[in-house]
């Protein structure tokens, strides 16, 4: 079947659209999966306020064993020993950190083996602590150790420091890129949607066409064969239950081959669809009124008696004698032949249906040509 011609227009758009929402998706996915899911769910700002509060570490061990020095006493020994506790727990809560950021490790191994060196330092420093109140070369040492301390947790944390923000500054981005991406997607999808209400709109558009020309003669705008048969099924089971007649009516134009012969085809044209301008004007809006041959109409009369629809048919016959019809410069006159029958009801079976009435009217029409045209033949 061919698709109607503004569908197939649509179908390359659409597909086009689609495959960049694939694209678009695809990409956002791969992205996601590849390193943003990490990056997003990393906490870098309860990371960065534990690299601060590390900062301070370094300070306070100093502090707390530099008071040691100068006054060996329980207390120092206490405080120095709580703030060794807390590096080493420090140094845990880190470790968590870097695992769950998206830093690669190559990045931060470096810090890692810094680590290594800070545990040696702070095993030494434990047992010295341990005996510092009564040993003064233990003391001696620690001062020393505070230094290292020192500068190992000054290169830990300024290191640490500085992958943090930049960890940070690309989680940032990232955010951006996906919100930008998103931004995309979403107009992207409308985008779709109304490619899509458009072209269901076109076939809905172009299903109704297809409906009503496959149901209209194209030249004259009447019911067309089918339309007919279609109207006279409904027609005469309506009729059947209400117990009312129907007529049927054949129209065949006069020697209409001769028009044509004489003022050409387009002149044909132009009579076959004021002819069936003022059919329609003559019957009633109950009638069914249909072209199905050339120059051959079709009335269906429901409720409508052979008296009745002869005379329906006797006026038209008149009104289309006395009409000037147009051809190119010139007034035309036509005639018209029509047989007519109604149902009959003392018949058995009853003649009730469009196959039984239709040969009857054949058989009238016929008759009416035989007697001389411009005529009213009842079958
Ligand atoms: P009769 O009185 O016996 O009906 O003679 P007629 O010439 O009308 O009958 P015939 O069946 O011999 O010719 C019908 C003509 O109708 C032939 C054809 O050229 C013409 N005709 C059929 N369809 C069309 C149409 O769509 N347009 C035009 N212009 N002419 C048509
Ligand atoms: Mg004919
Ligand atoms: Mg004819």
């Amino acid at each position: 079947m061919r698709l109607p011609r503004l569908t197939q227009q649509l179908l390359l758009p659409l597909c086009v659209l689609f495959a960049l929402l694939g694209a678009l998706l695809l990409g956002t996915a791969w992205s996601f999966a590849n390193n943003a899911g990490r990056h997003l769910g990393a906490d870098y700002l309860g990371f960065a306020s534990e690299v601060v509060r590390g900062q301070q570490d370094s300070l306070h061990i100093q502090q707390a064993i530099d008071s040691l020095v100068d006054n060996p006493e329980p207390l120092h020994q206490q405080q120095s020993l709580e703030r060794l506790w807390i590096i080493a727990t420090r140094q845990s809560s880190i470790h968590q950190y870097l695992s769950r950021s998206a830093l690669p490790k190559e990045d931060y191994q470096h810090i890692l083996d810094e680590y290594r060196v800070l545990n040696r330092l702070l095993m030494e420093a434990e047992p010295l602590l341990a005996h510092s109140l009564n040993d003064p070369q233990s003391l001696a040492r620690l001062e020393t150790l505070s230094d290292q301390l020192d500068d190992t947790l000054a290169f830990i944390y300024s290191e640490l420091q500085h992958q943090v923000f930049t960890a940070a500054a690309s989680q940032q981005q990232l955010m951006q890129r996906l919100a930008r991406w998103i931004i995309a997607l979403a107009l992207l999808v409308m985008v779709v949607i109304a490619a899509l209400l458009a072209a269901l709109y076109q076939i809905a558009r172009q299903k109704t066409l297809v409906e009503a020309l496959s149901v209209t003669d194209e030249l004259t705008g009447l019911n067309n064969r089918r339309a007919l048969l279609d109207q006279a099924s409904r027609l005469f089971a309506q009729s059947i239950r209400s117990a009312t007649p129907v007529s049927l009516a054949l129209i065949d134009i006069d020697h209409f081959k001769e028009v044509n012969d004489q003022y050409g085809h387009p002149t044909g044209d132009r009579i076959l669809v004021a002819f069936a301008t003022l059919l329609k004007d003559v019957v009633r809006r109950a009638d069914v009124v249909a072209r199905i041959g050339g120059e051959e109409f079709c009335v269906l009369m429901p409720a409508t008696d052979a008296t009745g629809a002869s005379e329906l048919c006797e006026r038209l016959r008149r009104a289309v004698a006395e009409h000037s019809f147009h051809g190119q410069a010139e007034a035309l006159s036509i005639t018209i032949s029509a047989g007519v029958t109604t149902t009959r009801t003392d018949t058995a079976p009853p003649d009730d249906s469009f196959a039984a009435l239709y040969p009857r009217a054949d058989q009238a029409l016929y008759q009416a040509k035989q007697d001389g045209r411009n005529r009213v033949e009842v079958g």
